[in-house]
């Protein structure tokens, strides 16, 4: 097959899968109000890829490695620093083109290249085998992955064996000649309840009492003990908002319980090589800090751009303290799009799997994650307090008032009333709404804590370097 349409996409999600949201069962993910979004968010990438122009086509399809069939491009496994560009240029077009990020192939396939690297570095070929099969299976039917890696956790500073109960941790319960058996939780998994295949990687380094806690397998998201509880979302437009003609994005996160799930051993890519969990789940973090990145450049630019539009319909565009904070809002910007380009250019290869640099990927997602407030912080001073306060679209509509609202939310002489409420209120959506304390949250959360990155960033830094250069300088060494 090679590539799905988008309506072949939705139609494999009524599989019988087991999806709460608000309390409810879903009977079918596709017609709910909210998941329904979900579904045409990630839909969108389908369309992409079946696109009339060619130039589009041509970047979100490959030809298979070996058959040249066209698949998606996120299924090619990155052997250099070009692929690795590729797959920056994929997820940032898709959210330029689509509106949103039709995220899963590349989190599913950060797992899956993880689990390659790992495979390759205990030299299981067994496991090899197994990812290569599933790549092949996900490649020819074009499928929609998550990838399910955070677990529930419990108490924190307990490792998995010393918790209340064993289930905090996803692990095995058995094991026969067909596969294993496993339960537990994963939770905050995007776009979970309308995936096709779920993606399982440790959440963590895992110690020789905790064998049944080093895991990694791929599962069908129908299969029987499987149950998706999902946040609830925003749903549709509002009428009130001025919104543009650009559709309601949405990628709703899940909560997976796996209720003594079976996997059959073909499908499984760890089980039980403790001393590997931990390179598991290193890798895959590189590999998904760089998806980030990648995912954060153009919604960062749309943001900086409201700034910009912001302060000139206000008139202030040539204020000094002004363009100063202009020139901090660009400073975090294309910081981040250099170092997310620095980490395609310097890969480190496990043999002939090419990872973004590990030490500027997470430094790159650092920056973003530990600065983002602040630029919000300068978008909202720039804006106003209006950000706060703003008639709707329903008030512009009103004849009883609209004279009013054009006489006098005016700015600059130089444009419209009508243009600077529509750039207020796209501003908003980004940094004065229920939607951007979300993306808030997101920022410092998704793809691991800011703790994780500074661990990552001193485990990959030169410190003994340093060091050494320090005391030459001080004549203590030579
Ligand atoms: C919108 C969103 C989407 C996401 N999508 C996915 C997804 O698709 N797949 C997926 O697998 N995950 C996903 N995540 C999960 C994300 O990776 C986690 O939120 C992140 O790893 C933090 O874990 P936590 O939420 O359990 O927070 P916690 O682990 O509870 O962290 C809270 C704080 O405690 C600190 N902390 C935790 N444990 C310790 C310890 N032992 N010692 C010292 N400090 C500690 C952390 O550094 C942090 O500062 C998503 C999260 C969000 C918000």
């Amino acid at each position: 097959m090679g590539l799905r349409t988008a309506e072949e996409y939705k139609e494999s999600l009524r599989d019988g899968r087991r999806v709460y949201i608000r309390g409810e069962k879903v009977e079918d993910v596709t017609k709910h109000p909210i998941l329904g979004i979900t579904c045409d968010t990630v839909g969108a990438s389908y369309e992409l890829t079946a696109s009339d122009d060619k130039e589009i086509r041509d970047l979100f399809a490959a030809p298979h490695p070996e058959t040249s069939e066209p698949i998606n491009r996120l299924f090619i496994t990155p052997r250099n620093s070009e692929d690795l560009r590729y797959r920056t240029k994929v997820i940032q077009r898709s959210m330029e083109l689509t509106g949103g990020l039709p995220f899963g192939k590349d989190i599913g396939t950060d797992c899956l290249n993880a689990a390659f690297v790992v495979a390759g570095q205990m030299g299981n070929k067994q496991y090899q085998e197994n990812a290569m099969n599933f790549l092949e299976h996900l490649r020819k039917n074009d499928l929609h992955t998550c990838g399910a890696v955070t677990c529930v956790k419990g108490d924190r500073s307990k490792e998995p064996s010393k918790q209340k109960h064993p289930d905090y941790y996803l692990h095995v319960v058995d094991k026969n000649s067909e596969g294993i058996i496993v339960k537990g939780a994963k939770i905050h998994i995007t776009s979970a309840p309308v995936a096709n295949e779920i993606i399982v990687v440790p959440t963590r380094q895992m110690r020789e009492n905790e064998g049944d806690y080093a895991l990694s397998f791929a599962i069908p998201a129908n299969t029987e003990g499987i149950t998706f509880i999902c946040r609830a979302g925003r749903g549709a437009w509002s009428e009130h908002e001025f919104h543009g003609k650009q559709p309601v994005r949405e990628l709703t996160e899940a909560m997976i319980v796996f209720d003594n799930v079976f996997v059959p051993w073909d499908r499984v890519f760890m089980c039980g090589e403790w001393q590997y969990s931990m390179l598991l789940a290193y890798t895959f973090a590189t590999f998904h800090r760089f998806t980030a990145i990648s995912y954060k450049v153009p919604s960062v630019e749309i943001m900086a751009g409201c700034a910009v539009a912001m302060a000139k319909y206000n008139g202030l565009e040539k204020v000094g303290h002004i363009r100063d904070k202009l020139a901090d809002v660009a400073a975090y910007v294309e910081t981040l799009k250099a170092l997310t380009n620095a980490a395609a250019q310097d890969p480190v290869m496990y043999g002939d799997i090419a990872v973004p640099n590990p030490l500027i990927a997470n430094m790159a997602k650092l920056h973003f994650a530990s600065k983002y407030h602040g630029f919000i912080e300068l978008i909202q001073d720039i804006a106003g307090g209006i950000l706060a306060t703003t008639p709707d679209q329903k008030d512009w509509e009103n004849p009883d008032i609209h004279d009013y609202l054009e006489h006098y939310l005016g700015g600059s002489g130089e444009y419209s009333t009508l243009d600077r409420l529509k750039m207020v209120h796209e501003t908003m959506r980004h940094v004065c709404s229920h939607d951007s304390a979300f993306h808030e949250v997101t920022t410092v959360h998704a793809e691991g804590s800011m703790a994780a990155q500074k661990m990552m960033i001193l485990v990959e830094s030169p410190l003994k370097r340093y060091e050494e250069r320090a005391k030459k300088a001080a004549g203590i060494i030579d």
